[in-house]
């Protein structure tokens, strides 16, 4: 490549810093620290579930941690403030990064940062699983003192019955937490029924003995309530029922979900029939093999209907289920088995068009830039371990695929292709489906690492590039010369200001991106927001005047 031997004397190569701000990432290249901010956000999207190449899961973790703590001794109530949008905005494929980031924020913060959390509490733990996650963290890192336990009381405080009532039954434990243990550690008493019942106790007038912090003993009598809630004495009647009649008037009368019937009533395709009546389109998407299995979902059934009109786009972006976990129960419904256990099932191939469309939905709406767009997935051997996550069989390196497509279907100009030490010829198109784009990903054989390949390709072939899209764990060494070298060069060559945009793909602090060059910018793979947010980046004319 006669570039390259032009440029490369002249410049360092990878393995030595290209200037004073590089540090050297995990694969002894060198590269740019991002701002603990980054880290934040990338954490916060991308967590740390699974590792990655480099780092097993506890020590990536902990990475983030030291990071996520920076951030809340430098401005702990903004911290407060990015959990809570990118939590509420539905960017982030798993709640639990938000959570343990919030858990963090309220052991390590000031004042105004407990307070913060205190306010945003209810908006980012939203329902009982996020609940049970939040305490589970919490509680190693701190004692229950008073303030913890107003602030996880006031969980089941601030709820009417009814809401309280469906967030037990429909979320009753996680891990070693049930909601008996939480109300224990907020020292929650018995003055209310639906307490009393997650107690295991009944609704009758009742005297309570309790020892004061001063070791007096206090005894209370409460009155006896009036009645459960209604869902809950519906559901104390639907573990009685024998009949299936009655199980699916129940369900109906009620609006149970899925969690919330009885095990011995699960292969039955009417009480099905009757849980997708209102099912959410969360439970619709993880339930299609179940449901398929049990012959509601089949070929010419209404029920398919009814989940193809669940999988609107209206509906989608109004339920703010991620893509990632769309594209997971696509794989999975897809295979015809799930993902442990003995459950199969014989796909209708209708609910798998349906998904792969839903996908996109899924993403903010993007307005295409129209500029030539370059999409570069790294798939050296990196990319293949870890999970995107915590979503198993969804490496880096396979999920970069579904990422590029989202682009790739909106951008009328795009090419794709693969780098690791060498160019690698992806056989993948706009047009293709997302499970088969991920598969054909994960059969490429392994590489080492070389980010400055979709610069240096597009010089030697001339291709007119605006905007180089890489899809990295930012873990470059091999090149002989640096990204960012490359990118000059192929502007000087080529006499474009392109752009560089960098999605990172592990929560790493790594990037291949030149904070100081307005062409190069860090997006977060699988943020919901991230093709939108580039394409602005794309069309931004103001930016490429800068370069
Ligand atoms: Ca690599």
């Amino acid at each position: 490549m006669s570039y390259l031997r032009k440029y490369a004397p002249l410049h360092p190569h990878q393995r030595q810093p290209l200037d004073e701000k590089q540090i050297e990432n995990s694969a002894g290249g060198y590269v740019y620290p991002v701002s603990i901010w980054t880290n934040l956000d990338r954490f916060l999207i991308l967590g740390t579930e699974g590792g990655s190449h480099y780092a097993q899961e506890q020590d990536l973790t902990k990475e983030n941690v030291d990071s996520v703590l920076k951030c809340i001794a430098e401005d702990g109530v903004q911290v407060v403030e990015r959990i809570r949008e990118i939590s509420v905005s539905g960017r982030a494929p798993k709640n639990d990064p938000a959570l343990y980031a919030m858990a963090l924020a309220f052991t390590h913060g000031n004042a105004d940062t407990k307070r913060k959390v205190q306010e945003v509490f209810c908006d980012v733990a939203r329902i009982g699983t996020h609940l049970f996650s939040f305490v589970a963290f919490v509680d190693g890192m701190r004692g229950w003192g008073r303030s913890l336990r107003r602030l996880v009381g006031d969980w089941y405080r601030t709820k009417d019955d009814e809401a309280l009532a469906y967030q037990v039954l429909k979320y009753q434990s996680r891990s070693k937490w049930r909601h008996a243990d939480v109300l224990a550690k907020c020292h929650y008493g018995e003055n209310r029924g639906i307490y009393r019942w997650m107690k295991g106790l009944g609704p009758e007038e009742r005297t309570v003995q309790r020892t004061r912090d001063d070791g007096t003993q206090l005894s209370t009598t409460y009155d006896a309530t009036d009645a459960l809630p209604k869902l809950l004495a519906g559901y104390e009647e639907l573990k009685q029922t024998k009949k299936l009649a009655d199980v699916i008037r129940l369900i109906v009368t009620h609006e149970f979900t899925h969690e919330m019937v009885p095990n011995e009533w699960k292969d039955d395709v009417e009480v099905w029939a009757a849980l997708l009546e209102n099912m959410p389109v969360m439970a619709t998407v993880r339930n299609l093999g179940k449901m398929t299995q049990v012959g509601l979902i089949k070929p010419f059934a209404s029920a398919v209907q009814t989940v193809l009109e669940r999988l609107s786009s209206d509906a989608i972006k109004r339920s703010l289920i991620h893509p990632i976990q769309i594209l997971m129960a696509l794989i999975t419904y897809r295979s015809g088995k799930g993902v442990r256990g003995s459950l199969t099932w014989e796909p209708v191939p209708q609910i798998v068009d349906a998904l792969d469309a839903a996908f996109y939905m899924a993403f903010d709406n993007v307005e295409p830039s129209g500029k030539n767009t370059l999409l570069a997935l790294d798939v050296s051997g990196s990319m293949g371990s870890g999970t995107v996550a915590g979503c198993q069989g969804l490496t880096p390196r396979n999920a970069s695929a579904a990422m590029a497509l989202v682009t790739a279907r909106t951008e009328p100009n795009y090419h794709i292709f693969g780098f690791s030490e060498n160019f690698v010829r992806l056989p993948i198109t706009a047009t293709d489906r997302l499970a088969s784009a991920v598969d054909a990903v994960s059969n490429i054989p392994m590489g080492k690492t070389d980010c400055s390949l979709p610069m240096l390709y597009a010089l030697k072939n001339r291709l007119e590039v605006d905007v180089f899209i890489i899809y990295t764990d930012n873990e470059t060494w091999f090149g002989d010369i640096h990204p960012k070298t490359a990118l000059d060069m192929y502007r000087e060559e080529m006499k474009r200001p392109s752009k560089c945009a960098v999605v990172a793909m592990v929560a790493n602090k790594f990037s291949i991106a030149d904070p100081t060059d307005a062409g190069m910018l860090d997006f977060i793979g699988f943020d919901t927001a991230t093709p939108a947010v580039l394409s602005d980046f794309v069309r931004d004319a103001d930016i490429s005047d800068t370069v």
